[in-house]
């Protein structure tokens, strides 16, 4: 494999762009003491092009796992002139509403789980999730339990930055040093089966978590707690795929108990593991569904919290639901909505991720030799490799490392992957072919060929 190092072309305006970058932008997730900047400027496809005129391959779904279709679709500039030219935006609180967001939302209904009716827009995954958590309380409060605040979240899962979903979150640094967060909220252990022995001793996986969910719920008291958040598959966790009776037999605790279940569906809906909510895969059976990214393609930011008609009328009925974002139901995001989801049923896209999976996992696989490589684990067209900095304890790597090995993939091969912990996450958009899926993969393996578990990269030859 030739190691195409990208030709930096420093001109005035890129020098420029990364100057201002670097003197205004606020950068989330990014270490004050990272002075490398990739300002991106236009995309086609599954390419984007940076400010020096660098040609990059997303292998990262447009950075965040958002971009399901690619980049520069001309049909969705098309859409947005012509709902621009029609009505920006009027809004959708009181009695008003607009023609894109009420055929959305029965587009969603139509694709969602069965019982799954009735959605609320807003503008991202945290403002759908604090949707839900509100949703959720209000629910239980309305019919005679107020006690029912409590959620129960998990280590490891990413739920959003605002304060309710960033307390649900399982990354302790999202909490750290921000003052109180949202109180009553519990965590619970994930299913990371890499990890099996440290977390369930020799306990089956499902057996320690159904066992552990009992324990909390009659800690806490069942009739305290409101719902339970979780991703069907926890994707920034690492990729982690439960064991098939986990949702299932968590389901049956819950409802026992009265708990509601919303299944965190912001990275997993419309196709990224091969069908159009992945909670349906795993017989989740959500009374509540959030979801973002990929709904409107990336084109522009939108959201949805979706749910059963008993609690959509629960919320509204008495008193109605005080709740709401001034962009909710936006119309030019619902028309790129309605858009992209044409695309990703035209294009077959749902089947084209577990294309794309089987892919990864043979072009990745040589990777399980290296020192600092861990576990591989693919879902659909997500991709994620643990490293560690050893392999018999599987101590995870420290985060600097593994973002300079995210570093290294984009600077020697022109490939963007994503770090987050101690993983290296793959997640391109699903119409990504087979030869730019080897290219990805083999930058991947390339880079991770010369990682140390010292965290150290060697040199490329
Ligand atoms: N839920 C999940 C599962 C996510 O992965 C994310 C973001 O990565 C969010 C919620 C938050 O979404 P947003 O960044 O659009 O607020």
């Amino acid at each position: 494999m030739s190691i195409g190092t990208p030709t930096p072309m420093l001109t005035a305006s890129a020098r420029e762009l990364e100057d201002l970058d670097r003197r205004h932008l606020i950068r989330s997730m990014h270490r004050g003491d990272i002075t490398d900047r990739a300002v991106i400027v236009r995309g086609k496809g599954c390419n984007v092009w940076d400010a020096r005129g660098n040609e990059l391959l997303d292998a990262a779904g447009g950075g965040v796992w958002h971009s399901p279709i690619g980049h520069g679709r001309e049909e969705l500039a098309e859409v947005a002139a012509k709902q621009i030219r029609e009505l920006e935006y009027f809004t959708s609180l009181l009695e008003f509403s607009n023609d894109k967001a009420i055929r959305l939302a029965a587009r969603l209904a139509e694709l969602a789980p069965e019982g799954i009716d009735r959605v609320a827009f807003c503008s991202g995954g945290s403002e759908a999730v604090e949707t839900a958590i509100k949703a959720a309380r209000l629910y239980h409060h309305r019919r005679g339990e107020a006690d029912r605040t409590w959620i129960l979240a998990r280590h490891y899962s990413f739920h959003g930055a605002t304060y309710g979903s960033g307390t649900a979150t399982g990354f302790p640094p999202m909490q750290f040093g921000v003052g109180p967060n949202l109180p009553h909220v519990e965590k619970l252990s994930p299913p990371y089966l890499y990890r099996a022995k440290d977390l369930y001793g020799d306990k089956d996986p499902t057996d320690f978590l159904v066992e552990e969910l009992e324990q909390t719920i009659a800690r806490i008291g069942p009739g305290n707690i409101a719902a339970m958040i979780g991703e069907p598959i926890m994707a920034a966790g690492g990729v982690l795929t439960p064991p098939p009776d986990y949702w299932p037999r968590v389901r049956a605790v819950l409802r026992r108990h009265g708990i509601l279940l919303i299944a965190d569906e912001v990275v997993t809906a419309f196709g990224r593991t091969g069908a159009w909510f992945d909670s349906a895969q795993r017989d989740m059976e959500p009374d509540l569904i959030t979801t973002a990214k990929g709904i409107a393609g990336g084109y522009v930011p939108l959201g949805a919290t979706l749910m059963t008609d008993e609690i959509a009328d629960t919320l509204i009925n008495n008193g109605g639901f005080f709740h709401g974002y001034t962009f909710q139901g936006h119309p030019l995001a619902c028309a790129l909505g309605l858009a992209t989801l044409d695309i990703v049923e035209r294009e077959g896209l749902a089947a084209k991720a577990l294309t794309i999976g089987d892919w990864f996992r043979s072009a990745l696989a040589p990777a399980a030799a290296f020192p600092a490589v861990g576990d591989i684990r693919v879902e659909g067209s997500l991709a994620a490799l643990e490293l560690v900095s050893d392999r018999e304890t599987r101590m995870p790597m420290d985060w600097g490392p593994v973002e300079q090995v995210a570093f290294e993939i984009r600077r020697t091969h022109g490939v963007i992957a994503r770090p987050y912990g101690q993983m290296i996450v793959l997640a391109p958009p699903l119409i990504m072919d087979q030869g730019q899926a080897r290219r990805a993969a083999g930058a991947v393996v390339e880079v991770l060929s010369r990682l140390g578990a010292d965290g150290r990269i060697a040199p490329a030859k």
